[in-house]
């Protein structure tokens, strides 16, 4: 019997909600289609659970997804099992200044929310695709602002199948860096710890960054946001934009014309369309002037790992 056969058996027997051979493509921003060996959709933190210790005790390979608007799909696929959290991990509560959002809340909503309740701290991410889960995990961020700022604890699964809590000191955040990167922690839900502040000028705030957006970035286009890390001071785009490199084409993948660090998809373009502007833009900016370009976006290698 193969491992998959038993992957699938055990799917069953969980009673989970899974797909097999799922395409990821309406499953990730930029819109690139390698299939899910098994796509599990899950309900439950008791489903949740009884997966991770399955996955764990069997060396399954696994990897979660949010909303997927900073993954990188390869075209071969994914091995194993990609775990989404259902609606059930989608509520939203606002206690005074503090806020609980579960993983798979909208990031997006949650701020609109905030700010319109006359709460504080979250104005930065109004525009900013994805989940409460992988803002987390990503230390999303924007306008000088980013998660670490006014996140106050989570709650994961961690790799003992139990659900632990976390100060945000034990994240260890950095620029779009948190330890959940490394460690095999679901994040389940997080509180936020915001300020009172005017209604209006808060929501002015949040409409303002959200209209700037909408200037500067090519949202119409399917693309996972800004592709490379800023190597502060200097900005990737701003360097790839000096090169000449805003609007090359590989295959259906193009560098915006709008922004020179988001790598936009025309078509059906390949991953190793982008794999190769990014390589390209690497490339460039090292020869040019020796400054290295590290993505920001998080790839997704065959076996689920990420590379
Ligand atoms: C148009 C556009 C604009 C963007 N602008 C910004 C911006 O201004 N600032 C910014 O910081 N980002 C930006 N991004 C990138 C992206 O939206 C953020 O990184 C976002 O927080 C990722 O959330 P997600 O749910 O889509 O995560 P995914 O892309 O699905 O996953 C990202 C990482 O988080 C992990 N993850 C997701 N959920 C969980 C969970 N529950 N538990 C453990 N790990 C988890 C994944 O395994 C993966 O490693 C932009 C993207 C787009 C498409």
């Amino acid at each position: 019997m193969t491992i998959l056969t038993n992957i699938k058996e055990k799917l069953q027997e969980l009673k989970l909600n899974f797909t097999e051979n799922a395409s990821l493509k309406k499953y990730n921003t930029w819109k690139l289609s390698g299939n899910a060996e098994f796509l599990v959709h899950i309900h439950s933190i008791k489903e949740l659970s009884s997966l991770y210790t399955y996955i764990l005790a069997n060396d399954v390979p696994y990897f979660i997804i949010g909303k997927g608007s900073n993954i990188l799909v390869p075209d071969e696929g994914i091995k194993g099992i990609v775990i989404r959290l259902g609606k059930e991990f989608e509520s939203i509560n606002i206690n005074e200044n503090f806020v609980k959002a579960g993983a798979a809340a909208s990031f997006i909503v949650l701020c609109l929310n905030v700010a319109k309740q006359g709460l504080s701290g979250l104005e930065f991410g109004a525009g900013i695709p994805g989940s409460v889960g992988g803002a987390v995990t990503m230390n999303a961020g924007a306008h000088k602002s980013d998660v670490s700022k006014v996140l106050k604890e989570i709650k994961v699964l961690d790799e003992t199948g139990q659900v632990r809590t976390l100060s945000n000191k034990e994240l260890n955040f950095s620029y779009r860096k948190s330890v959940i990167q490394e460690e095999k922690w679901i994040v389940l839900e997080a509180t936020f710890e915001l300020t009172t502040a005017n209604k209006e000028e808060i929501v002015k705030i949040t409409n303002d960054n959200k209209e700037y957006r909408l200037k500067t970035q090519p949202l119409k286009e399917a693309s996972c946001g800004s592709v490379f890390k800023n190597p502060l001071p200097e900005y990737s785009g701003n360097l790839i934009e000096k090169l000449g490199l805003k609007g090359h084409r590989i295959g259906n993948a193009q560098i915006s014309e709008k922004h020179g660090n988001f790598i936009v998809n025309l078509g059906d373009a390949s991953s190793n369309d982008v794999i190769s502007l990014i390589k390209l833009a690497q490339e460039k900016v090292q020869e040019q002037y020796g400054v290295q370009l590290n993505p920001e976006v998080q790839f997704l290698t065959t076996t689920g790992k990420k590379g």
